[in-house]
């Protein structure tokens, strides 16, 4: 048997579809979603994100700018920008590339963007309203992999959730979702004893550590859903955490890397603009 294949292409094409009517409605209300990006620095990679975000945001109809700062910008000169884009009612999310430059402290810059404006969902207050299930924006990657798995009405309920990774950005979060969604969850990380064990007991295994082709078949369950978060650049290309074309054949589901969860990270970031804009997230006040 062979996977079938989620392909967060497909599955962020239909949202973006759906994302561009709610900004239209939206504009017809003289509301224009708007999203402004702080990019510090030269990092390749930053840039490639922050350009395909920009592009996404221009196909559905949301206005987007990318504000570039140098590498040496000094963290209160970063933080004095944030504080105008707080104050400035025409802005609906901000969003600052992650990783900084190390002389800033990313912590401080996360809490300094208005909640109401934290369409990352990294602020804590976000945080702590996701904890509790409440009505905020949810951090866009994990976010992206649960309408995934919804997309292909894939059970949740009950289901044992193993989740390799525990960054605040991805591993953490995704454990949580899963929770809110009625999963059993497990968390696995560097210190974890024995984690073959753990994770050959998943019915949904998601994969954030960051090493290529780390997990290989004898890892899988026979029919387990299995999510690959991991974006590696290697001499043959982009590959993600999990030896596909070796998993592939034990799981029931599989994402691809690239065009598996990247696409919908970037989607759920849209999600969440338009909700920045028509104030939904203050709803759990
Ligand atoms: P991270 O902050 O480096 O976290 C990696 C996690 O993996 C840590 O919790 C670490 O454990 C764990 N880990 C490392 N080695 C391990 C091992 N041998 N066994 C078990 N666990 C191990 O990375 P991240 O930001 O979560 O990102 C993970 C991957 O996803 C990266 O490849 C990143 O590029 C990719 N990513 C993709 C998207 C997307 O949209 N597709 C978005 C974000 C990230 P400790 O906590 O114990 O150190």
């Amino acid at each position: 048997m062979s996977a079938t294949i989620i392909k967060g292409t497909e599955v962020a094409q239909l949202l973006r579809h759906e994302l561009k009517e709610e900004v239209n409605e939206l504009k017809e209300i003289g509301l224009t979603p708007h999203l402004k990006v702080i990019l510090v620095g030269e990092d390749p990679a930053s840039i490639s994100y922050v350009t395909g975000k920009e592009k996404a945001a221009k196909e559905v109809g949301i206005s987007s700018e990318v504000i570039r700062l140098p590498e040496n910008t000094t963290e209160a000169s970063l933080l004095k920008k944030i504080h105008e884009l707080n104050a400035d009612e025409k802005v609906h999310g901000i969003l600052v590339q992650l990783p900084l430059p190390e002389h800033i402290d990313e912590q401080l810059v996360i809490e300094a963007i208005s909640p109401n404006k934290d369409v990352d969902g990294f602020h804590p207050i976000n945080i702590g309203r996701m904890m509790t299930n409440k009505q905020t924006f949810l951090p866009c990657t994990p976010y992206g992999i649960i309408e995934m798995l919804k997309s292909k009405q894939i059970e949740l309920i009950g289901k044992h959730a193993v989740v390799i990774g525990r960054s605040n950005i991805v591993g953490k979060p995704m454990g949580q979702l899963l929770l809110n969604e009625d999963a059993t969850v497990t968390y696995c990380h560097s210190k974890t004893k024995n984690m073959k064990e753990i994770t050959r007991q998943a019915d949904i295994l998601i994969v954030a550590v960051g090493i290529a082709e780390f997990i290989d078949a004898s890892y899988v369950k026979e029919g387990a859903v299995v999510i690959d978060v991991g974006v590696n650049r290697t001499e043959k290309g982009l590959v993600g955490d999990v030896l596909f074309d070796d998993v592939k054949e034990v799981a029931s589901y599989i994402t691809p890397v690239p065009k598996g969860v990247g696409p919908m990270t970037i989607t759920m970031l849209l999600v969440n603009t338009v909700q920045a804009t028509k104030g939904l997230h203050k709803r759990a006040r």
